[in-house]
């Protein structure tokens, strides 16, 4: 499977969404770390109310597309972007926007649950906050309050618990647009499937994109998969669709396993 090969190909797309049903219109997009090329010439649109999933083999640039929705990129040193990426219809590439007020109005849900039980904290960081202490110093010297007090291993979240939580930190601003980086990867069966029940719930309310290495979860709850493949976006359409009559010879080898 050569990069020569897919990169000058078109996307093979089923049913595509349409300029009016998408919240997140990709252009053109290519992305390089430093002399690395990670992303091809990427376009795609992410419809409004749906979930969308990014599958394909590890090092396949998921989630380098992922974080280009939200300019997470730019915080990388030597990172290059061409192209645009309409977020209702205004570039979030263009030089007069600011990337920490977009950051602002996306969520984000991390592979590893990032947490913090508020009112413990709020209650521990009282005096320091009288203090005038802030930030991650704050963070820090609350925490280490908590394990003198032989408290910290208490307060601790189950792994599925954390990831909920950082789901309610995301939405609390209901952000219209939520980026997932294989938010269960971390998580037991069970957990996992709370999160999956989580995800077809929100989307009532808020556009989804997921990052998934399972193609089971991609298959569970996404309308809509990418498939991508050594920086380049082979085949898009409804998840269904994608699944069970891929396009693309590289979709089908990928999703019955011949490799990835
Ligand atoms: P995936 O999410 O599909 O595993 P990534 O988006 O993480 O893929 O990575 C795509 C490519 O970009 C890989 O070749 C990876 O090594 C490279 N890459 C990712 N992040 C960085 C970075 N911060 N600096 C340099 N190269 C990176």
């Amino acid at each position: 499977m050569s990069l020569e090969m897919l990169k000058d190909h078109e996307t093979v797309r089923t049913a595509p969404v349409s300029e009016a049903e998408a919240l997140v219109d990709v252009r053109g997009l290519s992305l390089w770390y430093g002399a690395k090329q990670a992303l091809y010439g990427i376009s795609v649109r992410f419809p409004r109310n749906q979930v969308t999933a990014i599958i394909g083999p590890s090092g396949c640039g998921k989630s380098t597309l992922l974080r280009s929705l939200n300019r997470m990129n730019d915080l990388v040193p030597g990172v290059r972007v061409e192209g645009e990426v309409l977020y209702e219809g205004v570039n979030i590439y263009d030089p007069r926007v600011d990337p920490v007020a977009v950051r602002r109005h996306i969520g984000m849900v991390f592979q590893k649950p990032n947490p913090f039980p508020k009112t413990i904290f709020e209650n521990v960081a009282f005096g320091l906050r009288l203090l005038g202490v802030k930030g991650s110093e704050l963070e820090d010297r609350v925490v280490e309050a908590l394990k003198r007090a032989a408290l910290w291993e208490e307060v601790k979240l189950s792994g599925g618990q954390q990831q909920r939580l950082c789901i309610a930190r995301a939405i609390a601003v209901e952000p219209p647009l939520l980026l997932m980086d294989e938010p269960t990867s971390a998580l037991d069966p069970i957990a996992t499937q709370a999160i999956e029940d989580l995800i077809l719930e929100l989307k009532a309310r808020y556009t989804v994109v997921i990052v998934t290495h399972n193609m089971q979860q991609a298959a569970r709850v996404s309308d809509r998969t990418l498939f991508m493949h050594l920086g380049v976006l082979v085949e898009e359409g409804p998840t269904e669709e994608l699944f069970t009559k891929p396009k693309h010879p590289y979709t089908e080898a990928y999703i019955t396993g011949r490799f990835g």
